[in-house]
């Protein structure tokens, strides 16, 4: 059964076609890969999916709802969260309350800042964002400034803020860019550890090493499209995809 369906999505930029006509089906539970050159529109398509961007036409379906018309943050609450290709994390507050923040916003269904002042009596929410630490391995660095963290671990603070609001579709934009190998193989694991709890997953992927790890199955775009979908292997193979990376 397929939890994300997008049926011919456009969007043009000053005339530039974006997107072209995309089709996409990803199924429950698995882990699916969205590969292409770089300008393929990728990052557009999934800026479509959580509000960030509207398509000029086509829909985006998810669990029998549209995610098209709606605010980023009743998109989060259907159970879509996102990690962004550059971290998006609040550099001046510890990891704790970073974790924390989403997880009151999950809770309370919007985000307030009236919580601020109470951050320490919400045991609660604490022992969550604690736990969600714990499973990215970041709780030993619980009280630091999250703006000193490496880059590395920038990401994975920011899966932890994902993670704590229980998403239904996680959607990572290269996950990986800039990591360096022990790091990339870190969160491949980690990432592998969450497939268990069910959560579907995009990933918008460089590293060919990552997505042969994780994905069950590949989209490849160029210039705006969907040119060719598959298997990991089915995709190594296909001469189109290799034309597209040699093209692009
Ligand atoms: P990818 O993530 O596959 O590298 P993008 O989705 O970022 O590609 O970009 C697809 C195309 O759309 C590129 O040509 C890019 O320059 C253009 N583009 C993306 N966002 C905007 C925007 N906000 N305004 C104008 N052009 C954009
Ligand atoms: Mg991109």
């Amino acid at each position: 059964m397929s939890i994300l369906t997008v049926q011919g999505v456009n969007k043009s930029f000053a005339g530039l076609k974006a997107l072209n006509q995309v089709n996409l089906k990803v199924a429950q539970g698995q882990v699916h890969a969205i590969i292409g050159p770089n300008g393929a529109g990728k990052s557009t398509l999934l800026n479509c999916f959580v509000g960030r961007l509207e398509p000029d036409t086509g829909t985006v379906m998810f669990d029998g709802q549209s995610l098209l018309n709606r605010r980023p943050h009743e998109i989060n609450q259907l159970g879509v969260a996102r990690v962004f290709q550059t971290p998006e994390i609040f550099p001046d507050l510890s990891l704790l309350e970073n974790v924390m923040i989403p997880a009151f916003a999950h809770r309370d269904g919007a985000f307030k800042m009236n919580w601020l002042p109470r951050i320490d009596g919400e045991a609660e929410i604490r022992d969550k964002a604690l736990h969600m630490l714990e499973e990215v391995g970041l709780a030993d660095n619980r009280s630091d400034h999250a703006g000193a963290l490496s880059r590395g671990d920038k990401r994975r603070l920011e899966l932890a803020m994902c993670l704590v609001q229980e998403p239904r579709l996680l959607l990572l934009d290269e996950p990986t860019a800039g990591m360096s190998r022990a790091d990339t193989n870190n969160t491949i694991d980690l990432l592998k550890r969450i497939g268990e709890r069910g959560i579907t997953k995009i990933v918008i992927e460089h590293d060919m090493h990552v997505v042969f790890s994780l994905a069950h199955k590949v989209s490849v775009m160029a210039q705006g499209t969907v040119i060719a979908e598959g298997t990991p292997e089915e995709i190594r193979g296909n001469p189109k995809v290799q034309e597209a990376y040699l093209g692009g």
